[in-house]
């Protein structure tokens, strides 16, 4: 994955180690590469049509292109983001709206890739496409756009793409997930794309994942997630760091990120705390237990069928 960073993620990232540390290639990327996994969520294997991940039965993925306004240095798919690959023609996505109308147990759709909302015409045609079948009841999209890029959402494009997401919002219920890692992403910038999204018929939430050397302090996430919170964005989820080959760097001690959260769920309104869970490469996102209970062992954890996974996968 090369580096590429947007003009207002440069200037933020003056004097911010945080972000920079998220978006400055370093040398340690090649020269750690010890996990051998390149593609944790399973999704090449679960693609059933070009850009379509159908991985649990009543949920579907799409990957609406694999190109993002900024390259985070941790992303789960650094096999592959940047590639022109991932582009999608209009059969693709005829096929995309077949596979979804002749599998009415999906009823739940997330949008993601790359970003979305990097890829506005592409969003646009497959959302037209989608939308009216009945058997999908809940749409989400996934970005970072707001934290990459916050003056594009004023270009004429995606103005669109969030009207668009408003229309659709008024009849199906639809889930914006927005990447946060560090409370010095809320700018006044971003935050006024958040207001600008709390006015449309769309709910608000947020992803993290726990970064080593940018957030795994209580006080920064502490900082964030009331952020988030006192902006209206629940905080959703929060990742351990999946073990992807180039993402070394970033994987935190899990005792230490247990500790953290335990620290914090006593601290936040529970809506403002969000989910901690691993994503357990073909076993999907299992909820790591806090510390308020005696002799839990971190070592290995069940899935949802009851399987013993020993979390040392790498
Ligand atoms: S925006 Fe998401 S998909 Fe794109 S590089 Fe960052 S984490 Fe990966």
């Amino acid at each position: 994955m090369n580096e590429k960073v947007t003009p207002y993620l440069r200037d933020l990232a003056l004097n911010n180690p945080a972000i920079q540390l998220q978006f400055h290639r370093s040398p340690e990327e090649d020269a750690l590469k010890r996990f051998q996994l390149e593609d944790p969520l399973e999704e090449d294997k679960n693609e059933v049509v070009k850009g379509l991940v159908h991985k649990y039965s009543n949920r579907a993925l799409i990957k609406v292109s694999l190109r993002c306004a900024a390259h985070c240095r941790f992303c789960t798919r650094y096999r592959q983001i940047g590639s022109a690959e991932g582009d999608l023609e209009e059969t693709d996505i005829d096929n995309m709206a077949t596979y979804l109308s002749s599998n009415p147990q999906i009823d739940d759709v997330i949008l993601s890739g790359g970003d979305p909302l990097y890829a506005p015409k592409t969003t646009i045609n497959i959302l037209k496409k989608i939308r009216d079948i009945s058997s999908i009841k809940v749409f989400r999209v996934g970005t970072r756009l707001p934290v990459h890029n916050p003056s594009s959402f004023e270009s004429p494009l995606l103005k669109r793409t969030v009207n668009l997401i408003d229309e659709i919002g008024e009849k199906k219920p639809f889930f914006m997930l927005i990447n946060f890692q560090h409370p010095n992403e809320l700018t006044e910038e971003t935050l006024k794309v958040v207001r600008s999204l709390r006015r449309r018929n769309i709910t608000l939430l947020s992803q993290t994942v726990f970064l080593k050397g940018v957030n795994n302090s209580v006080d920064n996430l502490m900082e964030l997630f009331q952020g988030l919170y006192h902006n209206g964005v629940i905080p959703y989820y929060i990742f351990r760091c999946d073990y992807v080959k180039g993402v070394e760097r970033f994987v935190c001690d899990i005792k230490e990120e247990q500790e953290i959260m335990t620290l914090l769920r006593s601290r936040l309104s529970g809506i403002a705390c969000p989910t901690y869970v691993v994503d357990v490469p073909g076993h999907g996102k299992i909820p790591v237990p806090l510390s308020y209970w005696d002799n839990v062992d971190l070592s290995h954890c069940r899935d949802f069928k009851g399987q013993e996974i020993p979390l040392d996968y790498s």
